[in-house]
């Protein structure tokens, strides 16, 4: 997506050749209009995919997962990091976090996840593909599946790709890095989403 490659050379830092800070548009500070542009991309590819529920991770995938559910015109469910007390029956899944360097446990009231539930889930950045992973235990535990998977910015070096495509599952990358640096910037890397399945 033409847009968020722009915003990002203009807008974000290269913090390390493996993490790019992406807060003044994406994952702290929210750029509206590109959210709404990035939903409609997603809900376009995923358009016949027959979606029944948007999922997503708190909080940086909030934002982008809310605007795909609005263009798709279903309910979005953003999985917790903590366990609240108003939780009363929670599934759980622990994943490792890429930017914390340390494990956590994912957590969704059973009651949102509908048995038969065709799940698309929305992140903002894909790594190793943890959090994907955790997201498949929560939908197994709830008899749904997983329909598609929507990213905003992979590092394609990384495992999270090929663990998703692997799985025969629709993946749609919006932004993919080839390799960054400090000194070099950005090289990304050619268009990378993988064609759905029409067959
Ligand atoms: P994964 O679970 O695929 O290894 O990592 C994805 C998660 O880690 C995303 O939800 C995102 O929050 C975080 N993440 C991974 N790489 C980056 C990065 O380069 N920048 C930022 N801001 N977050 C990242």
């Amino acid at each position: 997506m033409e847009l968020l490659k722009r915003v990002i050379e203009e807008k974000g830092t290269v913090l390390s050749d493996q993490v790019l800070k992406t807060d003044s548009f994406l994952n702290h500070a929210i750029d509206p209009r590109l959210m709404d542009a990035i939903g409609a991309d997603f809900a376009r590819y995923f358009a016949d995919q027959g979606i029944t529920k948007v999922i997503t991770i708190e909080s940086g995938g909030i934002a982008p997962a809310y605007s795909a559910a609005l263009h798709l015109g279903v309910p979005l469910v953003f999985v917790k990091k903590a366990h609240p007390v108003t939780m009363t029956s929670p599934l759980t899944a622990r994943v490792h976090s890429f930017t914390k360097n340390r494990e956590y446990e994912l957590c969704v009231e059973q009651s949102l996840i509908d048995p038969g539930d065709r799940l698309l889930f929305i992140d903002d950045f894909l790594a190793n593909g943890d959090a994907f992973k955790g997201i498949c235990s929560l939908a197994d535990q709830a008899q749904a599946s997983l329909a598609g998977a929507g990213i905003c910015v992979e590092k394609a070096w990384q495992n999270g790709h090929a663990l998703i495509t692997g799985l025969g599952i629709p993946l749609n990358v919006l932004a993919s890095i080839q390799s960054m640096s400090q000194d070099d910037g950005i090289m990304w890397a050619s268009p990378v989403s993988d064609a759905i399945s029409r067959g």
